[in-house]
């Protein structure tokens, strides 16, 4: 058989790298642990493995934040998480309702742990629309959703919670309405760590579209999580940032609120407004602009209608 050119053997183990993926358990910090998603949509290729979840080892056991997408998923993690250290799970806290943060739940459930969320992820839970959800995104995405059980909050948080686990004081800190109408952020108090799940991205572009989000208090929320002054920020689906991600996130939402205002107080429509910004937005090479943007000015402009009967 005739040998592949060299560029093409790359090429090949390339498109492979991309398509597969592998779940690798890497220590950012002492005593705290992640495993990174990659940047996509979920599909029957990545598994719906394309975000972040979060093992801090304390001295009573494991505190998981996040919990993927999928049981296989979860289960996955939590071998990892085992493999480091042989010890229980004592709480699952899940930043939002969004499948590749929720989905995986049931797993940290069968394992003993306490599971906390906000109390809006109970109320979605126990509507009708949980099971549509689900039913739908598994029809999209290829199945890959076809074993999750949802899995409701034991703990449902409404104002701030402290907490003391082993050595780490944490603040569970609601944050809602941002990026849907149930966030929570999760804060390291003794080593000034903070979990933004979706709130929080460098060079990669939020997705502002879920009908419960609000980019004008999302915006509140960025300058309070700011003056926390975290020394390490993890977000569900980039590296360890630090607050200069804050900025950017600031800097990608405002501009985009701005400019939807001003052009529609000038008698603009949707469809010319996300013309002009896709022509002109200084965001539109980084990650995911091309999946999240149009959605993000299509729910901008309709929460400006409702804002002008406040
Ligand atoms: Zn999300």
């Amino acid at each position: 058989m005739k040998k592949l050119p060299l560029t093409l053997t790359v090429l090949l183990i390339l498109i492979i790298l991309t398509i597969s993926y592998s779940m690798e358990l890497k220590k950012f910090y002492q005593n705290m642990y992640m495993v990174r998603g990659v940047d996509a949509m979920p599909s029957p290729e990545n598994k719906g493995f394309m975000s972040n979840a979060y093992g801090i080892l304390t001295k009573e056991g494991w505190i998981v934040i996040d919990s993927l997408s999928t049981p296989e998923l979860s289960k996955e993690f939590l071998t990892l998480l085992q493999k480091e250290k042989k010890a229980p799970v004592k709480y699952l806290i899940i930043t939002h309702y969004h499948p590749d943060h929720w989905y995986g739940a049931s797993t940290f459930k069968e394992a003993g742990a306490v599971v906390i969320a906000h109390k809006n992820l109970n109320k979605f839970y126990n509507s009708p629309e949980a099971k549509m959800t689900l039913e739908a995104s598994n029809q999209r995405f290829g199945g890959i959703y076809k074993n999750v059980r949802l899995i409701p909050a034991d703990i449902e948080i409404e104002s701030q919670k402290d907490l003391k686990v082993g050595q780490y004081e944490i603040s569970i800190i609601p944050t809602n309405p941002a990026h849907t109408d149930n966030d929570i952020v999760i804060f390291v108090k003794n080593e000034n760590i903070l979990f933004a799940g979706d709130l929080v991205y460098l060079n990669r572009i939020p997705f502002a579209g879920d009908r419960g989000s609000s980019v004008k208090n999302w915006l509140k929320v960025l300058k309070d999580l700011e003056k926390l002054n975290p020394k390490i920020i993890l977000g569900g689906h980039n590296e360890p940032m630090d607050k200069k991600a804050i900025e950017f996130t600031y800097n990608y939402l405002s501009y985009t609120r701005d400019t939807v205002k001003k052009l529609k107080d000038e008698g603009k429509g949707l469809d010319e407004i996300k013309a002009y910004i896709n022509q002109s937005s200084p965001c539109k090479n980084y990650v995911m602009y091309d999946v999240f943007n149009d959605a993000n000015v299509y729910k901008i402009f309709n929460d400006l209608d409702l804002e002008d009967f406040q």
